[in-house]
């Protein structure tokens, strides 16, 4: 299945979902014995991921054989299955955060450490972080989505983790994705960026926002940048999407074109917004800046929306 290119980080996940297979546990169960399984450790969000095989080299995402968490898996750690890579090996995830750090003890031990995966995510293999970040969103979602929101009796995992049953109402629950927005306006040879109070001084983004019920992408790129920034846009293309497992968003990234020049920060979200040359953000893609502009790094999709900007008419 050959897909459009896509620049960003925790996108091109490997792994065929199978999720025609994944219903039958029996697939499932026989799947987590097969002896070419692997496993992802995760403790409260953090991949298990291995130091450097040799100097000079990059950490790698920790795969284990799941055979090392046959007391978890007993204890009622919950395991998802992600999906086949293209050998048909399984690939699962583990949450073993009821546990003390098991990097600091037990079967792990001295083979690696749980790390953060924004920190660790640009020095891993690009497939590896995709996968990854799968195992992130969906572990989030079933910590956070313990009990039924219909009536509130605690439900169970199902569809080898991509489903949630009430056992009291029955209803099903299926694992959340929130879509935001993330757009570059222009206007000719300038685009917006704009930065929060929060953030590093000088640095400045893609404005961005959470979809609404009920709202187009293109109607929630415009509302964000008029309500943001006082931006009025009447083009918005799509660029490209980002999994984003903080915890469990998706980026969608867009450009837009300016009716005009005219803004005016909201001063909440928004509390600087400025209209940059493409010249200007060349140097600073560059390392060239004067530094008194910095944008978000590779690993952000609103740097590769900026980096697409002004890569495509230079
Ligand atoms: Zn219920």
């Amino acid at each position: 299945m050959a897909l459009p290119p896509n620049p960003n980080t925790f996108a091109n996940n490997p792994l065929d979902r199978v999720s025609y297979k994944r219903v039958n546990a029996d697939w499932v169960a026989g799947q987590l014995k097969n002896p070419d399984a692997f496993i992802l450790p995760t403790w409260r969000e953090d991949p298990f991921i291995l130091p450097p095989a040799k100097s000079g080299e990059a950490p790698e995402v920790g795969f284990m054989r799941p055979g090392m968490f046959a007391d978890s898996i007993a204890k009622g750690a919950t395991v998802l299955f992600l999906g086949l890579d293209h050998k048909e090996r399984p690939y699962f995830a583990i949450d073993l955060s009821a546990e003390p750090d098991p990097s600091q003890e037990g079967a792990l031990k001295g083979f690696g450490e749980f790390t953060d995966l924004r920190s660790i995510a640009p020095q891993i293999a690009a497939a590896d972080a995709a996968i990854a970040a799968q195992a992130k969103a969906i572990l989030k979602w079933h910590s956070t989505h313990q009990f039924c929101s219909a009536c509130g009796e605690k439900s169970v995992i199902a569809e080898a983790g991509y489903r949630r049953d009430c056992p009291k109402c029955e209803t099903q629950h299926f694992p959340r994705t929130d879509p935001v927005v993330i757009m570059l306006a222009t206007h000719g040879d300038k685009a917006l960026l704009g930065r929060q109070e929060i953030w590093p001084k000088a640095m400045f983004s893609a404005l961005a926002g959470f979809v609404e019920p009920g709202e187009s992408i293109e109607e929630a790129v415009a509302r964000e940048l008029l309500e943001e920034a006082g931006c009025k846009v009447s083009t918005v293309r799509y660029h490209s999407t980002q999994p984003w497992p903080y915890p469990m968003s998706l980026m969608i990234g867009c450009t837009a074109e300016a009716d005009n020049e005219d803004i005016e920060p909201d001063g909440i979200e928004i509390a600087e917004a400025r209209w940059c040359s493409r010249a200007e953000l060349r140097d600073v893609l560059a390392g060239k800046g004067d530094g008194s502009l910095f944008v978000p790094p590779p690993f952000a999709i609103a740097h590769q929306l900026i980096r697409s900007w002004v890569e495509r008419d230079s």
